[in-house]
C-alpha cells in the first residue's frame, strides 16, 4: 500500500529530527540559519525562524539563490558554532565539511545527495528516505520543527505552500492534488484549522487571473480550441452566459464566479474536451487548497507560492518570509512586489519576442533557437521567461528553445513543448551532456531542463546541443527558401 511505503522514510527522517532538536534545544548561542530563496526555501525558514523564536533562540538568517563554495568559504569567516541549512545543503556536503568544520551542521533538505555527512553534521534529507516527490524542503524542516515542539503543528500550512511551490502537485490526471508524506502534512495543517481543502476546477489564477485569461492559458487541463486562444476563451464565457467583468468594471476572476456559473463553466469545458477528443474530458477538477485566515491573493496556497517566489526573484527573499509569518505590513509590500515583478517578466518576454520575431543578433536558429539574453534578462526570471516563450504560440512546438543569461557563470534556461508532438528530444539529457562538457552542471526534467555553465562557453554549448540534435534527426528551424521559422 501507498501508505506503507512512505511510513519507514519517514521513520528515518523522524529519528534524526528529534536528534537535531535535542541538538538545537540544548544550544545557547547564536545559530546561523540558511536557506534557499525560492517558495520552498522561504517557507522552510518561516517555519525554522518560527520554531527557533518559540524555543527562544537566538538566530541570524540569511536567503540565497545557491549554496556555493564561495559563500560557504566567506561564512566560515564568521566562525559560527551553530547552523541549520534548509531546502538546500546536500547537494553541498562535501564543501560544507571542508570549510565549516568543527562546526554543528543541521541540514533539512530533499535535494540529490553530493558526498556524505560526518559526525558533526545531522542530515534529514527526503530523497534519501526515497520521498522525493511527495516531500519539499519545507516538509523536512517542518518534520524538525515538530520534533522541537508539538506547537509547531500549526506551522504545516507553510510545508504546504513549500511543496506546491516545487510543483509538488501531481499535475496530472485524477491524482491532481498532493500525494504520499504532502498529505499527512495537509492532514495537520487541517486539524488546526489552517487548510480548508475544496474541489474546484483547477485552473490557475482563482484569486488573482481574469477568468478568461485563466481559460487562455491553461494548459492542463488543456481546452481544445480554446488554451491558446484569448478570443475563444471570451467567446466561451459568452456562451454560457458567463460575465466577464464584475459590475464596477473589473475583471472577474473564477473565485468571483458563482456556484451556478462554476458548474456551466465546468460543462462547458467538459464538453470542449469531448468535442476535442480529449481522453479524459472530465478530468479537470482537483483539490482546492485555502488559507480560512487570509483573504484575497493570500488565501489560496498556489497563488501564494507564486507570491512567494516573486518575493525571491526580485531580491526580496526576507520580505517573502515576513510575509508568511504574517508580519504587520508585509501583504501591502508583498502585492507591490508583484507588480514589479509581473512587470519586470512582461518586459523580459516582450524583449526576447521581439528578438526571436525579428531574428536580431541576440537569437541563434539552429535545430534549436538559442536566445543570447546576457543581462538584458535578469538570470533569476530567464526560466519564467523561457516558459512562457515556449507557450506563447511563436515557436513551433516540438522545437527547443534555450535561454543564456547573465554575465560570469551563465545560466541556461531551456524548454520544448512536446504536448502535441512528442517526439524523441529529451532536454534533460542533452542539457546534462552539454552542460558536463563546458565544465558546468545541469540537468532537470525532459521538457524543462536548465544549467549553469563558466563565462565563454556557451558556443561549445551550443555546438553540442547541435550534434545531439542531428544525431536525433532533428530538421533546422529556419526554413532556408522563405527564412521563416
Ligand atoms: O532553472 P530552470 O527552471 O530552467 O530549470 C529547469 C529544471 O532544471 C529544474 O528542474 C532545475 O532543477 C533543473 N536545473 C538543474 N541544474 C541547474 C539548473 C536547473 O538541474 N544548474
Ligand atoms: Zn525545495
Amino acid at each position: 500500500m501507498a501508505s506503507e511505503s512512505y511510513i519507514e522514510g519517514l521513520n528515518k527522517m523522524v529519528i534524526e529530527a528529534k536528534r537535531a532538536a535535542e541538538v538545537i534545544l540544548s544550544f545557547s548561542g547564536e545559530i546561523r540559519l540558511i536557506s534557499h530563496y525560492d517558495a520552498d526555501g522561504i517557507s522552510s525558514a518561516a517555519i525554522m525562524a518560527m520554531a527557533l523564536s518559540r524555543a527562544g533562540k537566538r538566530f541570524r538568517l540569511t536567503l540565497l539563490r545557491q549554496l556555493e563554495e564561495e559563500y560557504i568559504k566567506d561564512l566560515s569567516k564568521e566562525k559560527n558554532a551553530f547552523y541549520v541549512i534548509t531546502d538546500m545543503g546536500s547537494g553541498q556536503l562535501e564543501k560544507i565539511k571542508k570549510h565549516l568544520n568543527g562546526s554543528k551542521i543541521i541540514i533539512c533538505d530533499h535535494h540529490e545527495m553530493q558526498g556524505v555527512p560526518d559526525d558533526n553534521i545531522i542530515h534529514i534529507n527526503a530523497f534519501e528516505a526515497g520521498m522525493g516527490n511527495n516531500m519539499s524542503g519545507s516538509g523536512v524542516s517542518y518534520i524538525l520543527a515538530r520534533a522541537m515542539s508539538k506547537k509547531n503543528t500549526d506551522l504545516s500550512f507553510l510545508a504546504i505552500i513549500g511543496a506546491i511551490g516545487d510543483s509538488q502537485i501531481d499535475s496530472i490526471g485524477k491524482n491532481w492534488g498532493l500525494n504520499g508524506l504532502n498529505r499527512e502534512i495537509l492532514k495537520d495543517a487541517q486539524s488546526v484549522k489552517k487548510i480548508k481543502v475544496a474541489k474546484g476546477i483547477r485552473l490557475w489564477g482563482r484569486y488573482t487571473r481574469p477568468v478568461h485569461k485563466a481559460l487562455e492559458y491553461t494548459i492542463d487541463p488543456f481546452i481544445p480550441g480554446i488554451t491558446g486562444s484569448e478570443e475563444r476563451a471570451v467567446a466561451l464565457l459568452n456562451e454560457l452566459k458567463i460575465p466577464l467583468r464584475a459590475r464596477e468594471g473589473g475583471w472577474r476572476t473564477l473565485a468571483d464566479l458563482t456556484e451556478d456559473e462554476q458548474r456551466r463553466l465546468a460543462s462547458g469545458i467538459i464538453v470542449a474536451r469531448i468535442n476535442g477528443r480529449h481522453e479524459n474530458p472530465d478530468e479537470i477538477f482537483g483539490d482546492v487548497y485555502e488559507f480560512p485566515d487570509r483573504s484575497g491573493e493570500f488565501k489560496d496556497a498556489n497563488e501564494f507560492a507564486t507570491i512567494l517566489n516573486s518575493c525571491g526573484k526580485t531580491g526580496k527573499a526576507d520580505l517573502g518570509v515576513r510575509l508568511c509569518l504574517k508580519d504587520k505590513g508585509s501583504e501591502e509590500e508583498a502585492k507591490k512586489t508583484v507588480l514589479e515583478y509581473r512587470r519586470l517578466i512582461s518586459s523580459s518576454v516582450r524583449w526576447a519576442q521581439i528578438q526571436i520575431e525579428k531574428k536580431t543578433d541576440c537569437v541563434i536558429f539552429g535545430k534549436g533557437i538559442y536566445l543570447l539574453a546576457e543581462e538584458k534578462i535578469p538570470e533569476d526570471i530567464i526560466s519564467n521567461v523561457m516558459s512562457i516563450i515556449n507557450h506563447a504560440g511563436i515557436i513551433k512546438p516540438g522545437i527547443p528553445i534555450f535561454g543564456f543569461a547573465g554575465k560570469g557563470n551563465v545560466k541556461v534556461s531551456a524548454r520544448i513543448d512536446k504536448t502535441l508532438t512528442g517526439g524523441p528530444v529529451n532536454l534533460k539529457e542533452i542539457v546534462f551532456k552539454a552542460a558536463s562538457a563546458c565544465g558546468g552542471e545541469g540537468g532537470g526534467h525532459a521538457t524543462a531542463s536548465g544549467a549553469r555553465i563558466p563565462p565563454g562557453m556557451h558556443e561549445r554549448f551550443i555546438s553540442i546541443v547541435e550534434d545531439e540534435l542531428t544525431n536525433l534527426n532533428i530538421s533546422n528551424t529556419i526554413n532556408e527558401d522563405t527564412n521563416s521559422i
